[in-house]
C-alpha cells in the first residue's frame, strides 16, 4: 500500500492566513464604496462644504490615526503575551516577532501588510455608517472615521516603508517632508529595549508621546492598579523590572 502522505500543517495555516487576508482586504474595499457614495453627497451640499474643513478634517485624521497607532503598537509591544485570548496571535506575535526580525515586514505583500488593522477598523466603519446623515456634523465625522480608517488600513504598509531599503520615489519623499513615516524617526523604535517612537503612519505624534513621557506614565499607573509588569512576556520578568525602576 501507497503511504498516506500527512498535512503539511504550516501550509494549511499559510492558506488560511491569505484566504483571511484577501476576505478582510475585499470587505474593507466594500466598506469604502459605502463610505464614497454617501460622502460623495457631502461635496454636493455646497451649503455642507468648505474646502478649509476638509483640510481640517484630513489633517486631524491624520494625527489621530497616527497617535491610535503609537498607542497600538505600545500596547502590543508592552502587555500580555502571544498566548492572550483573541489579540495574542492576531496582534501580539506579530510585534513581538518584528522586533527580532525588523526586515521579514519588507517581504509582506500589499494586502498582507495592510490588512494587520482591519480587524478593528471594520466593525468601527459598519456602525458609522449607521449614523443618519442629516446635516454637516453628521457628514464631518462620516468624513473624518472614513480617512482615520484608510490611514489605520494603510499603517501597517507605510511601517513596512520605513524598513525598505530602496522605497519608491514618491514614498522617499513623503517621508523626508514628515508625511509618511520617516526611516529615521522609526529607526529610533527599533533600539533595544523598544520602548521610544511608537507611532508608526506619519509619526507626528512621537515627540509629543516622548516630550510628556506618556507611555511611561500610563505603564505606572496600570502597574500600580493591576500589578502587571510591563514587558515582562517580552525581556523576561527581572528585566522589566530593572527598566521599568530605570524609567526608561
Ligand atoms: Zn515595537
Ligand atoms: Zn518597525
Amino acid at each position: 500500500m501507497a503511504k498516506i502522505q500527512q498535512p503539511n500543517i504550516e501550509e494549511i495555516r499559510m492558506k488560511t492566513d491569505k484566504t483571511r487576508q484577501v476576505l478582510r482586504f475585499l470587505a474593507f474595499l466594500s466598506i469604502c464604496v459605502f463610505f464614497l457614495l454617501a460622502v460623495g453627497k457631502f461635496f454636493l451640499h455646497r451649503e455642507y462644504f468648505s474646502f478649509l474643513s476638509f483640510i481640517a478634517i484630513f489633517l486631524g485624521s491624520l494625527l489621530v490615526a497616527d497617535f491610535l497607532s503609537g498607542v497600538m503598537h505600545w500596547t502590543f509591544d508592552t502587555w500580555g503575551s502571544s498566548k492572550t485570548f483573541l489579540v495574542g496571535p492576531l496582534f501580539i506575535r506579530p510585534f513581538r516577532e518584528h522586533h527580532v526580525d525588523e526586515k521579514s515586514i519588507t517581504h509582506h505583500s500589499f494586502i498582507q501588510a495592510s490588512t494587520s488593522g482591519t480587524a478593528t477598523v471594520i466593525p468601527i466603519c459598519i456602525a458609522v455608517l449607521l449614523i443618519p446623515l442629516t446635516g454637516v456634523i453628521s457628514y464631518s465625522i462620516l468624513m473624518f472615521v472614513f480617512l482615520i480608517s484608510v490611514f489605520v488600513f494603510l499603517t501597517n504598509q507605510i511601517h513596512k516603508w520605513a524598513h525598505m531599503y530602496n522605497p519608491p520615489a514618491i514614498i522617499r519623499f513623503l517621508q523626508k517632508t514628515h508625511i509618511l513615516l520617516p526611516q529615521i524617526d522609526h529607526h529610533i523604535h527599533h533600539i533595544e529595549p523598544f520602548t521610544q517612537s511608537y507611532a508608526i503612519t506619519t509619526g507626528w505624534t512621537n515627540p509629543f508621546f516622548t516630550k510628556f513621557q506618556f507611555f511611561r506614565h500610563t505603564e505606572k499607573i496600570i502597574t500600580r492598579i493591576t500589578g502587571a509588569i510591563p514587558r515582562a512576556d517580552d525581556i523576561g520578568v527581572e528585566a522589566a523590572k530593572e527598566l521599568m525602576e530605570k524609567g526608561n
